[in-house]
């Protein structure tokens, strides 16, 4: 064996393949020196790659749709002046003519400078725009290296690749979705980051935080991804090799045998009812949720439809899509969240970096600045509520003004379908999620306004432990079984209980093996989680007796010594 390194592991399973390293441009790029005859070629190929990029942000600025965002022209013009800055074409020319070095390497060197020197500034929003120009670096740095994305097509068999990243944003991960490969590991992010949600969701093994991946782990290096431990085998030995084979097939046997509990309905053993839903990212995830018997889509996190891309997809693109999975669930509820744009999911081109993008225009924030974007997709969903069981669910609310007024855009984008005698679900159901400790607490304001509510944990263990779940510098910190966040989870449960509100989790912690019995005792009835998960969950319920559970969830809600809670936890899970 060569060595191990030791990460987090995002979904468990064993897989054993070939390292294939992939690449944020920016950060990866080639360095090497180029003979002094090659020093015009290539200078020419840097311009070149710099008046292809102006091409493409002049071809996108031209296809803007009439309701984009304002920000996102005010951008595109921020880029080009950046491209046109002679101090991002011109120096790196320099660099090459003194250096010798290519052309990558130079635009680097001079990006690096930049961005130091916008350090310096003292105006916090001008500090920012270093970002602006890493974007324009990158897309220059795509043309220089042919334009490949991370997810260009490999010729070998996929399965047998373990992709190798020092970071992938959500929006990389969601390319990842039309592949097929065996595992994927990181050197940074956190285990409820969106990356690592994606990753989970993909039902292959995957693990973030390893630090040095990236570094020190070469293309085709035979991996062993072990993402029930969180560690990552480089270039094993025959025996350590055997030895994970034969866990490897362990494991595929018992994940065949919990095939068997597709259509067994999920109670407990003293016959309470359970519903579990599956959360999907794409319309294409959908025969995953089939597969997996799941009850209904209990979170569609539509912004994915809304990434890599250069424009936004317009209404009648987000009705075919919202459509597609209403009939393919054939009647059963199809929960569909309203665009979650902001802190780690961004838009492509929405360039403005925030101070702080998680407490900034995110969601609900982001979609009542855009109301006739969010009154697109709100008549795209009505439209297609004509095809199946949908419901609306209003990410990150806080405040009773931002249900009105959601409601009120809502009851227009109905008005507008009337205009047009367009069929719609006149009672459609509007929930919204509680992920703000501010709206866990100030619960009743929600019960009042909105026909149901979706627990997001994700958020709320974030927000409430001000622990940025992107982060794999505070990861250690991401507790779901901190007292706050366990209060906050059975106060909201017990209250919407009562007031005859149904309620939902459809954070990562649905998905927990080790949570599960603990979300049953404070009375959880309602689960939303990645069809690769479901199953094993449907199993422990079946196995659980909530008789003898509840009092144990009670005393890990009353405990204050987190080793007495991972104890009692532990008997909880015996
Ligand atoms: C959550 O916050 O728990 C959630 C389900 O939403 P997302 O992970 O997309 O933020
Ligand atoms: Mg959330």
């Amino acid at each position: 064996m060569n060595f191990v390194l030791h990460g987090s592991s995002v979904s468990g399973g064993i897989t054993i393949g070939h390292a294939h390293l992939v690449s944020t441009a920016r950060l990866e790029v080639a360095h090497y020196h180029i003979p002094e005859e090659s020093v015009e070629a290539e200078i020419a190929r840097l311009d070149a790659a710099i008046a292809r990029a102006a091409e493409e942000l002049v071809a996108l600025g031209s296809h803007v749709p009439a309701d984009a965002p304002t920000e996102f022209a005010a951008f595109l013009n921020l880029h080009r002046m950046i491209l046109d800055d002679s101090s991002l074409s011109h120096a790196p020319r320099t660099l090459i003519r003194e250096q010798r070095c290519n052309a990558e390497w130079a635009l680097v060197q001079q990006m690096d400078k930049l961005v130091a020197q916008f350090e310096q500034i003292e105006d916090s929003y001008l500090r920012e725009r270093k970002a602006d120009i890493a974007q324009v670096v990158e897309r220059v740095l795509n043309a220089l290296i042919g334009g490949q994305t991370l997810a260009e097509p490999l010729a070998s068999d996929e399965k047998n690749l373990i992709v190798v990243a020092h970071d992938l944003s959500p929006a990389d991960m969601i390319l990842f979705k039309h592949h097929h490969y065996g595992g994927f590991v990181t050197d940074v992010g956190g285990v409820t980051s969106h990356t690592a949600i994606l990753a989970r969701s993909l039902g292959i093994p995957a693990i973030v935080g390893l630090h040095h991946a990236r570094q020190t782990i070469r293309e085709n290096e035979l991996l062993i991804v072990d993402g029930v431990q969180g560690v990552v085998v480089v270039g094993p030995d025959p025996i350590v090799l055997a030895e994970y084979q034969l866990r490897q097939s362990r494991l595929e046997l018992e994940r065949r045998k919990l095939l068997r509990l597709k259509s067994t309905p999920a109670a407990t053993l003293d016959a309470a009812v359970v519903e579990l839903h599956a959360n999907i990212e794409l319309p294409q995830d959908v025969p995953l949720a089939l597969a997996a018997g799941a009850e209904g889509i209990g979170l569609f996190r539509s912004e994915f439809l809304f990434m890599n891309r250069k424009d936004l997809p317009s209404e009648d693109e987000q009705f075919e899509a919202y459509r597609e999975v209403a009939r393919a669930m054939n009647g059963r509820t199809v929960v569909l969240r309203t665009l979650d744009i902001g802190a780690d999911k961004t838009l492509s081109g929405n360039g403005a970096v925030r101070p702080n993008p998680a407490m900034g225009l995110r969601a609900i924030r982001f979609c009542l600045a855009e109301p006739q974007m969010f009154l697109a997709q709100l008549r795209a969903i009505l439209r297609a509520s004509d095809y199946g069981r949908v419901r609306i669910l209003l990410p990150m609310v806080a405040h009773a003004q931002e249900i009105e007024q959601a409601l009120a855009l809502l009851k227009q984008a109905k008005q507008q379908l009337d205009e047009k005698d367009e069929p719609y679900d006149h009672s459609i159901e509007v929930g919204g999620m509680i992920e703000i400790p501010a709206a866990a607490l100030a619960l009743p304001m929600f019960l009042r306004r909105l026909n149901f509510l979706s627990l997001g944990t994700n958020d709320l263990i974030q927000y409430t432990l001000a622990i940025d779940r992107t982060d794999d510098a505070v990861a250690h910190l991401y507790d779901p079984l901190h007292p706050a966040v366990l209060h906050l989870i059975s106060h909201s449960i017990r209250t919407a209980t009562r007031a005859g509100v149904p309620i939902a989790v459809c954070g990562e912690m649905a998905g927990d093996l080790q949570l599960t019995r603990l979300l049953l005792g404070v009375g959880l009835r309602n689960f939303s989680m990645h069809p690769a998960q479901l199953l094993a969950i449907k199993e422990r319920i079946l196995r659980t007796n909530l008789t003898e559970v509840r009092p144990l969830a009670q005393r890990v809600l009353r405990s204050t010594d987190p080793r007495r809670t991972r104890e009692l936890l532990a008997k909880l899970n015996a």
